[in-house]
């Protein structure tokens, strides 16, 4: 067996419409739906559309610099999500990966108190994850390689656009 999981925007196309339904069937009705950028801008925009949520905010969160490297704590970058926005609301929080779970423990717990409900969707969830997510497609310890991430970035040189 590969020691990674790769997911395809084919695969992805299902996994978020089966996340979605999940939701759904608990009967939870998000007022908004909090991405964590980049990765969890997919599933929340995907999502937004299968639960018919149009009010879509960002949290900027660096924690990865490469496949299991990391820095010492996650970071919120700015612009951070204005709390006055959230307030009182039905939070669905979105995001590709539960992994270590610090990055949804610091977005969760920014929501703590202000909002009325905080939840938790991703696509996958490691078993080590200090989070246990509301909403998880599916479960897996291996690195996973997601669509949008495992290219590299294109460049232009002398004309030429280039992987980096
Ligand atoms: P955590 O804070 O739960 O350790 O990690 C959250 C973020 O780290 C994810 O949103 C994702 O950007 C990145 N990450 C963690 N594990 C993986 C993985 O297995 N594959 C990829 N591509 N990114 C990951």
């Amino acid at each position: 067996m590969s020691d990674r999981e790769t997911l395809t925007w084919e695969l992805f196309g299902s996994a978020s419409r089966e996340l979605a339904e999940q939701v759904a069937a608990d009967g939870y009705r998000p007022d908004i739906i909090l991405s964590i950028a980049r990765g969890g801008l997919f599933v929340a925009g995907a999502l937004g559309y299968a639960l018919d949520v149009k009010n879509l905010h960002v949290a900027n969160v660096e924690f990865y610099t490469g496949v299991d490297e990391r820095l010492p704590v996650p970071i919120m970058l700015p612009p951070v999500p204005n709390v006055v926005d959230l307030s009182g609301a039905h939070v669905l929080v979105a995001d590709d990966v539960a992994d270590t779970g610090a990055t949804l423990k610091l977005v969760r717990d920014f929501c703590t108190g202000h909002v009325a409900d905080v939840r938790c969707a991703v696509v996958y969830e490691k078993p080590h994850s200090t989070v246990q997510c509301e909403y998880v497609w599916r479960r897996t310890d291996r690195w996973i390689n997601f669509p949008w991430s495992t290219q590299p970035p294109v460049v232009e040189r002398n004309g030429q656009v280039l992987d980096a």
